[in-house]
C-alpha cells in the first residue's frame, strides 16, 4: 500500500483571532488518520487571496490531498473561490449542479429567488474544477487534481464541512498507516515511558505519549503488523494498567468489569459534585450495575443522607479519612450495593489550610469486607483537582471490581 499524505488548511480571520474554535481540520485529521493517511501539516490562514494561493503553492505537488475549509460564503470576506481560480488561472463559472441546490427551495419562492442570486457566487467554481454538492447549505464545494494533489475546498460551517468531508473521503484510497490508542492508568508519563522503553526503541513504530487528568493515552502508529505486535508487547509490559481493548474510558472499563462479575456499586461525592456518577451514567447499560449516587456537599447532608457521625465532622472535619470511610459505608448501605466509592476533598481555590492544603483529597471504598481509604495531594486548579479526583475514584473502583 502507498503512503498517503494530506495537508489541512482552515481559512478564516475569526479563527486566527481566537474568536471561533477550529473544528474542521481536527475533524478531517481524525477521519483521514482512521483511513490510514498521514497528516503532513495543519494550518490556519486569513481570508486573503494571497494567503490561500500561497498555501496552494506550499502543498500542491508535495502531498496527495489538500483540504481547505471555509471562505466559500457569498460575502466580501470569503476569498477561497477567487483564490483557487487565481491559482488555476481559470475563470469562475456557474455550475449546473447549483440547480440541485435551488430545487430545495421550490416551495418557498422568496427564499428561492434569494438563493438564485447566489448562482454567480456560491454556485460558481473555477472552469477546470468539479463542484461538490452541499446537502446542508448553499455553498458548493470545489474539487480538482493538480500536480498529483487532489484539492478539496469545503465550506467552513462545521456541520456542512463534516457532511461533505464524510462523503468525499469515502471515495479516497486507504493509506498504509494504521494506529491504535491504548489508555493507561495509575502512572505518569515518565514512569510509563520507562516501562515501555522497548517500544520506544522500535523504529517501525511512531509512539505518542499523551498525558491528561484521566491518565496517559499511548498512540502507536505504523504498518498494521508493527502496530498489532506493539500493542501486544505493551499489554504484556503493563498487564494491570491498560484499559481493555476497545475500551477508551475508565467508566466504561468499570461498568464492563462490574457486569462481567455481577457486582453492583454506588457513589458518595462531595468535592466532585456528582461528576463520578455522571461519568458512570455516560455508559449505556450501566443501570445493570450502578445503584445510584449521593451528592452531599454540606456537613448536615453528610450526616442525614450518609449517617456520617457528628463527632467525625467535629473532630476530623469533612476532608478526613474517617469521614470518607463513613461516606463510603453510608452509600453502600443506603444504595444497597455490593460496593461504594466516596470522595471528599478541597478543590480550591479557597478553603485550604496548612494542614489540609487545596488539592487534599480522600477517596474511600467500602465492600462486604470493610472499608479502606487513600489520601491524595493534587496540584492544579479547581477544574484539574475535580477531574483528577473523578478519574482516581473511577480507577480505584475499577481495580477493586476486577479483583472480585
Ligand atoms: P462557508 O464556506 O460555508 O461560507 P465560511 O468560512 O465562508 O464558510 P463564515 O461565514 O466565515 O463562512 O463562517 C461560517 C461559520 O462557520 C462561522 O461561525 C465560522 O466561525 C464557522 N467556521 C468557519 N471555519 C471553521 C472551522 N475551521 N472550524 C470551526 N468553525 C468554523
Ligand atoms: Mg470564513
Amino acid at each position: 500500500m502507498f503512503r498517503r499524505r494530506a495537508a489541512l488548511v482552515a481559512v478564516g480571520d475569526e479563527l486566527l483571532r481566537g474568536i471561533g474554535r477550529e473544528e474542521n481540520c481536527r475533524y478531517a485529521a481524525e477521519k483521514l488518520t482512521a483511513l490510514g493517511w498521514e497528516i503532513a501539516g495543519m494550518e490556519i490562514i486569513a481570508d486573503d487571496v494571497k494567503a490561500i494561493v500561497n498555501a496552494c503553492h506550499r502543498w500542491i505537488g508535495s502531498v496527495e490531498l489538500l483540504v481547505f475549509s471555509g471562505g466559500l460564503g457569498p460575502t466580501h470576506d470569503d476569498k477561497t473561490r477567487n483564490a483557487l481560480a487565481t491559482f488555476l488561472e481559470a475563470e469562475l463559472l456557474p455550475t449546473p449542479l447549483f440547480d440541485e441546490v435551488i430545487k430545495r427551495y421550490e416551495g418557498d419562492l422568496e427564499r428561492k429567488s434569494r438563493v438564485e442570486e447566489l448562482r454567480f457566487s456560491q454556485g460558481a467554481i473555477p472552469a477546470s474544477a468539479e463542484a461538490i454538492f452541499n446537502p446542508l447549505g448553499t455553498a458548493l464545494g470545489i474539487c480538482f487534481d493538480h500536480s498529483g494533489t487532489r484539492v478539496l475546498s469545503l465550506p467552513g460551517v462545521p456541520w456542512e464541512f463534516r457532511a461533505m468531508a464524510d462523503e468525499t473521503f469515502s471515495s479516497l484510497e486507504k493509506g498504509a498507516t494504521v494506529s491504535t490508542k491504548i489508555r493507561v492508568v495509575g502512572m505518569g508519563e515518565t514512569v510509563l515511558a520507562s516501562r515501555i522503553s522497548p517500544l520506544l526503541a522500535d523504529s517501525s513504530l511512531a509512539v505518542s505519549i499523551l498525558p491528561s487528568p484521566e491518565g496517559v493515552t499511548v498512540v502507536l502508529r505504523g504498518e498494521e503488523a508493527a502496530v498489532l505486535s506493539g500493542e501486544k508487547t505493551m499489554r504484556h509490559l503493563l498487564p494491570c494498567d491498560c484499559l481493555p481493548p476497545g475500551v477508551s474510558t475508565l467508566e466504561e472499563a468499570l461498568v464492563r468489569a462490574a457486569e462481567a462479575r455481577g457486582v453492583t456499586f454506588a457513589t458518595a461525592e462531595s468535592c466532585t459534585g456528582g461528576l463520578v456518577a455522571s461519568r458512570i451514567t455516560d455508559v449505556p447499560g450501566c443501570s445493570a450495575v450502578f445503584k445510584g449516587g449521593v451528592v452531599c456537599y454540606a456537613d448536615d447532608m453528610k450526616m442525614r443522607l450518609l449517617e456520617v457521625s457528628e463527632a467525625i465532622l467535629r473532630e476530623d472535619g469533612a476532608v478526613s479519612e474517617r469521614c470518607v470511610l463513613a461516606m463510603a459505608e453510608g452509600a453502600r448501605t443506603v444504595c444497597k450495593g455490593d460496593m461504594a466509592v466516596a470522595v471528599t476533598g478541597i478543590a480550591g481555590p479557597s478553603g485550604g489550610s496548612p494542614r489540609k492544603p487545596v488539592g487534599t483529597v480522600w477517596i474511600g471504598i467500602a465492600d462486604e469486607k470493610g472499608s479502606e481509604a487513600t489520601l491524595h495531594r493534587l496540584f492544579g486548579d479547581r477544574f484539574f483537582v475535580r477531574a483528577r479526583t473523578t478519574a482516581l475514584a473511577l480507577e480505584w473502583l475499577w481495580r477493586r471490581v476486577k479483583e472480585k
